[in-house]
């Protein structure tokens, strides 16, 4: 659904992706992980053209990502989560949800009113519909961010990092909703540090280190007997 095909990128002089070759499946849930500045978002970010690539190419479901025209039409069948969530601050949680399926896909406003009302109701926030994002915790803002991305009724979900910005008490409300996610067969690509998420959701794990791909394996594999030393390394910072 979703390939790599020896996809490099500068910032400058600085080669952030180094010629990664790779492929995501239909309905997979894949995690990535690996050091800081190993080029996880940088990844990501290349997949609804956040970042621009210089080198290979990234393919869709048969739509070369970067040769396509329509930047509005390729994003609204990749949702993404941030780290920060990225609400609109200015607008109620239900115009949130509302705005892109009204404005990009021309969903009338009481459609697109039933379906945010029941996404919301998805991730346990119905009674929040009035709010604005400021009265809402971090917790409750992520998944308003996540039930904002499924109304555009997206094939992939792109996720980076979406609870490193919050309390540890709110990491779990948001982990349910992404697992509720998986289960359903959404084709997911989470960049994150939840280990136990990798461990119980996760098809495979692909570390990086230095804008490459270094290891992919099933978590079962990966968590017991990673190949680099760098892996290793890494698992045994984060326990
Ligand atoms: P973290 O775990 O800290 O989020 P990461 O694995 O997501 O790290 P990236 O943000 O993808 O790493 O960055 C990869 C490399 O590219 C880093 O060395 C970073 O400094 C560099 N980089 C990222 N964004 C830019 C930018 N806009 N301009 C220049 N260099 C950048
Ligand atoms: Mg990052």
């Amino acid at each position: 659904m979703i390939q790599f095909n020896n996809v490099s990128k500068w910032y400058g002089r600085y080669q952030a992706l180094c010629d990664v070759t790779a492929t995501v499946s239909r309905g997979e849930v894949l995690v990535v992980c690996g050091p800081s500045g190993s080029g996880k978002s940088t990844l990501i970010r290349t997949i609804n053209r956040l970042e621009p690539i210089q080198g290979g190419s990234i393919v869709v479901d048969g739509q070369d990502v970067h040769a396509c025209k329509s930047i509005d039409d390729l994003r609204s069948h990749i949702g993404f989560v941030f780290q920060q969530f990225n609400l609109f601050p200015h607008m109620s949680v239900l115009d949130n949800l509302m705005m892109a399926p009204v404005l990009l896909k021309r969903n009338s406003k009481a459609a697109a009113r039933e379906k945010a009302v029941s996404l919301l109701e998805r991730v346990g926030l119905d009674h929040k519909a009035g709010a604005f994002p400021g009265q809402l915790s971090g917790g409750q803002q992520q998944r308003v961010a996540i039930a904002r991305a499924l109304a555009m009724d997206p094939k992939i979900m792109l996720f980076d990092e979406p609870t490193s910005a919050l309390d540890p008490e709110m990491v779990n409300e948001v982990l349910l909703v992404m697992k509720s996610l998986a289960t359903e067969g959404m084709t997911m690509i989470c960049v994150t540090h939840e280990m136990n998420f990798a461990r119980d959701v996760a098809d495979r794990v692909w570390f990086m280190d230095a804008g490459a791909i270094v290891e992919q394996a099933p978590p079962s594999e990966f968590f017991t007997s990673a190949k680099t030393e760098r892996a290793r390394k890494f698992l045994s910072d984060i326990r």
